[in-house]
Order: structure tokens, then C-alpha cells, then sequence
């Protein structure tokens, strides 16, 4: 779009034009008048170009400084990873020769890509999600937060393990809960710092149906995080910020999930990040910020949710990306090789969305099975 301030500079330098209306009064002479004038002495900031790049949107850019920053710190691995991130598939085909092809992605959080709402990365996080704590009909949800100054230190490992598990084991035995999901988010919405907290999301069962907890539930789990917080770091608090919702409606219970397994520490949120912390974040890569307790555990929840008649994988399979069957066939697909994408026969497939294609076969049985849902 072109701005006031181009048209302004671009009547400046030829004459005749009408100068006057668009210069400041206090450029008189004509030298003045010949050189471009700075925008904001004439024209609302609103209506300048500056062809500048904004940072919280332009994906290159933070790509480009997210690259710069890992090449410059010992993460050069890392920094591949970002650049090579959406660049090429995974080609499988089942027993019968039905094929697909899925897009590869980093699933890093900093990615400019993966780290966005509703990447594919969130997407795989939400349906696994949506398997273990759809099928509640409430889902709980607390907040554990720490003291400001713990909250953005570097905690380590341990740590954060044996304060996710307690957080998980005070809602356990105060509510007597089956089981729960505790994610770590690393920030809050405040740039520049870490705000380590603990979300806990669980299946609400035998309350009085519509979520609401009493209010010597809501006392004991705060006392409780406090003396726990208390003793592990030495303290004296009198209070933490712990905090309850509940969500009551499919529609809520989605978002729900979808809130607590979002991005944190996105490209933009990295980028206002010091190098120490930085430098924290990449320590914890490895490291598993999403963790399940109790009976929806990795090793239980299958069982768990067969005995109660729910389907512990339905998500997962109805996805086109995550699910391993053939539709067409039920047979397995396998792994064959890894294409970029101008290797791809594209003529042969189609496109479901823009992170998998299928052929022509699983696409006919894809679109048969979606008209009977
Ligand atoms: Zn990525
Ligand atoms: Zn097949």
C-alpha cells in the first residue's frame, strides 16, 4: 500500500506540484523541501510505511534471528532443524500398496512453524489430548504457580518433575481423581521472562455434575501447594496462586485442551528471552513437559478407558496425518523413504490439507467414510 509519507516525498522532489499542502510549516527553503522529511513531522505514525518487518508476525524474519541465535550457540543442529522444518514428507504405503504422504516438521516450540496455534504439531498434542479427556463428561483444571522469583529461575529437571507429580498428587487425593494430564508452560503472557507454572487437566467425576468443587476442596489443595512450596525451597509463604476452572461443555472441553497443550515458548516469546534463558529452554528439549498420572498414564489409559466402553484411540485414527491404518484395506502403513517435495508425484494424490496427501484409493474411502459419519 502506498503511504501519505511516499507520495508526500515523491511530490517534494518535483516541482510544481503541490508541495505546500504536505510540507511542515517550518520547512521553508527550497533545499529543504528537496530532501524526503521524516514521516512523523507531517503524517499520523498509522499511515507510514516503513517497510519495516514486524517481528511478532513475519515468520522469515524470526526465522532468520531464531537461525542466527542457535548457528551462534552451539545449536547448529537445531538450527538446521528450523530451516529443513514443512520441507519434505514421509512416504508410507500399507501391505496392499495404498500410499501417503505426511509433511515432516521440527515440533519445536521456538519454531516460527510448529511453534504457532493450531501447527501440526499442536494439532497431533490436542488429539492425543482429546483421547484421554474427551469422553469426561467435566473436565478440571488447576493452575500451580510459583513464587515470581522461582517461577523464572532454572529450575532443574528434578525439580520440575517432583513439582508437576505433586501438583498432580494434591488434586489426586484432595478431589480423588482417576487421573490427570500435568503440562509444564514455561511462561506466562508477559514477555521477557520464564513464569514456570503447572496446569493440571483431569477428568471431573463425582461431584455434584456441573464441575463446581466446595470450597474446603478449593482451601485444602492451595494449603496444600503451599507447605509444599513451603518446604521444598525453604520458605514461608502464607499463600500461592492456585487457581480452579472446569470445563462442562464439549465445545469447552476442546478448547480446553487445546489451551493447556498450546505453544508457550513460541518464536516471538524466544526471541524476548535472555541468552541464559535461552540457553534454559534449549537444556529442556529433551525433556517432557506433557506428563500423564494415575489411570490415564501412558502404561494404563488404554486399559482404563476399554473398560469404560471409550474408544482410547478414536482421535488418533480418525486423524488422516497420525493414523497408521489404511482405510481402504485396514492393513498397516509403513515407512518407505523420505521425499521432498519436488520428488513427489503429486498427480497421483490429493491433498487432504496442507501436511497430508493420500492417493486416489484412500481418498475415495476417506470421503465415503466422512458421508457416513
Ligand atoms: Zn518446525
Ligand atoms: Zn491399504
Amino acid at each position: 500500500m502506498r503511504s501519505d509519507f511516499s507520495r508526500a516525498s515523491r511530490r517534494a522532489r518535483f516541482p510544481g506540484g503541490q508541495v505546500l499542502s504536505t510540507r511542515p510549516p517550518f520547512l521553508s527553503s527550497p533545499e529543504a523541501v528537496s530532501e524526503p522529511f521524516l514521516p512523523s513531522l507531517c503524517t499520523a505514525l498509522g499511515q507510514v510505511d516503513l517497510n519495516e518487518r514486524n517481528p511478532h508476525e513475519d515468520k522469515e524474519l524470526q526465522k532468520d534471528t531464531l537461525v542466527r541465535w542457535l548457528d551462534n550457540n552451539g545449536h547448529s543442529a537445531a538450527a538446521s532443524q528450523l530451516l529443513d522444518c514443512g520441507n519434505s514428507y514421509a512416504h508410507l504405503k500399507c501391505s496392499k500398496g495404498h500410499e501417503k504422504v505426511t509433511r515432516i516438521y521440527c515440533d519445536n516450540e521456538f519454531c516460527p512453524t510448529c511453534g504457532q496455534i493450531d501447527s501440526r504439531a499442536h494439532k497431533t498434542r490436542s488429539t492425543r489430548g482429546y483421547d484421554r479427556l474427551l469422553w469426561a463428561p467435566i473436565l478440571g483444571y488447576y493452575v500451580f504457580t510459583l513464587p515470581a522469583d522461582i517461577g523464572a529461575s532454572h529450575l532443574t529437571r528434578e525439580q520440575l518433575n517432583i513439582l508437576g507429580k505433586k501438583a498432580y498428587k494434591i488434586v489426586e487425593n484432595i478431589l480423588k481423581i482417576d487421573g490427570a494430564m500435568c503440562r509444564t508452560h514455561f511462561a506466562g503472557k508477559k514477555l521477557g521472562h520464564l513464569q514456570i507454572h503447572f496446569n493440571v487437566l483431569f477428568p471431573l467425576l463425582g461431584t455434584n455434575g456441573l464441575g463446581v468443587i466446595t470450597a474446603g476442596a478449593r482451601d485444602s489443595i492451595r494449603q496444600a501447594w503451599t507447605a509444599f512450596i513451603n518446604e521444598f525451597f525453604s520458605l514461608s509463604l502464607k499463600e500461592t496462586d492456585v487457581s480452579y476452572s472446569f470445563a462442562p461443555t464439549q465445545v469447552k472441553k476442546i478448547n480446553k485442551i487445546k489451551y493447556v497443550l498450546r505453544p508457550i515458548v513460541d518464536a516471538f516469546m524466544f526471541m524476548t528471552l535472555s541468552d541464559e534463558d535461552k540457553a534454559y529452554v534449549m537444556s529442556l528439549r529433551k525433556w517432557h513437559n506433557t506428563r500423564w498420572f494415575g489411570k490415564l498414564s501412558n502404561a494404563l489409559y488404554k486399559k482404563y478407558l476399554i473398560e469404560k466402553g471409550v474408544d482410547p484411540v478414536k482421535f488418533e485414527r480418525d486423524d488422516p496425518y497420525l493414523s497408521n491404518v489404511c482405510p481402504v484395506c485396514g492393513t498397516r502403513f509403513r515407512f518407505v523413504e523420505i521425499l521432498r517435495k519436488a520428488d513427489i508425484l503429486w498427480q497421483r494424490f490429493r491433498r487432504i490439507d496442507r501436511d497430508v496427501a493420500v492417493d486416489l484409493e484412500v481418498f475415495a474411502a476417506l470421503k465415503t467414510k466422512a458421508a457416513a459419519c
